[in-house]
């Protein structure tokens, strides 16, 4: 097979299964926030560490295949889990910042926005060495407003962007971005000629929906997220991403719905191979971070 010169960039979010929409975190969630879920659910004032053993395993999996990756790391999870941040940095991975608290935006004003981030940002710097250049939203909400301040603070590059349709009450407004990497306005998520730099999460052709994620492979299927892929690939540089608490069973709470249930569906053992998978049939195009992505654009 003739392999395509563009790149897929490989990305993990590190936050954990109950920062889902509907466990914490949004309007429809069912615990106000996580130490309300911790204290409830688990009897504690701090998670449990589920998100250790997967990390140190995509770790692993990474260093197989030859990997260096972009972790979006949220400021509450390198609070209760330093020693992650310094080992993902010591494999040589590229550390940015997933916000503070598993949030969607409209909870937030500019102000605390800006506080929040802030603080996350200096944390995540503090523990890894690394200068922290690069955002992506908690559950991709994003509003143009944050634009400014997110270069006002320092970052160089988002990588919030989902052109989809509108789904589950999100992205609708991104639908018509674009789906190639790009620079925004200085104001806004539109194309422009501003500072920062997007790498969108590519979606599936014609039918915009998302598709270069680790949920909505296991939703669908590896086929989905591997074909939309390549379909991207064709024309632009790309990304993936998916989460640790994937690479493990889902713990089950009472009174799911069908999309509650959706959402940990296939957890565990099918996603390790599933990403696996992925990670074969584009091992020779995934070998850069998003910083080094960025200075591809930036040094021409
Ligand atoms: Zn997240």
């Amino acid at each position: 097979m003739k392999v395509n010169k563009n790149k897929l960039v490989i990305s993990i979010d590190l936050d954990e299964w109950y920062h889902a929409r509907w466990v914490t975190g949004s309007k429809i969630s069912r615990y106000p926030d996580t130490l309300s879920f911790f204290r409830e659910v688990y009897n504690l004032d701090r998670p449990r560490g589920d998100i250790e053993k997967p990390t140190i395993e995509i770790l692993e999996m990474l260093e197989e295949f030859n990997i260096k990756a972009t972790f979006f790391i949220l400021g509450e999870i390198a609070g209760y889990y330093p020693h992650l941040v310094k080992e993902i940095t010591k494999n040589g991975h590229e550390i940015s910042c997933h916000g503070k608290n598993h949030k969607d935006l409209w909870s937030y004003t500019p102000q605390t926005f800006r506080s929040d981030l802030k603080e996350a940002k200096n944390l995540l710097e503090d523990l890894s060495g690394q200068k922290v250049i690069g955002y992506r939203a908690p559950n991709l909400v994003i509003e143009d407003w944050i634009v400014p301040i997110l270069i006002e603070l320092g970052f160089e590059y988002d990588s919030s962007v989902c052109p989809s349709r509108k789904l589950m009450g999100k992205f609708g407004r991104s639908k018509s971005l674009p789906a190639h990497p790009y620079f925004l306005s200085e104001n806004s998520f539109k194309p422009g000629n501003g500072p920062l730099f997007e790498i969108p999460i590519p979606v599936f052709p014609f039918l915009k929906l998302p598709a270069a994620t680790g949920i909505m492979t296991r939703v669908i299927g590896v086929w989905w997220s591997r074909f939309a892929l390549k379909y991207n690939l064709r024309s632009h540089d790309a990304l993936y991403y998916f989460h640790p608490y994937e690479m493990v069973e889902a713990p089950q709470l009472d009174n799911l719905t069908v999309m509650q249930k959706l959402h940990s569906r296939r957890s565990g053992d099918w996603m390790k191979t599933a990403v696996e998978k992925l990670l074969h049939t584009f091992k020779d195009q995934s070998k850069l971070t998003c910083l080094q992505l960025m200075n591809l654009y930036t040094n021409n």
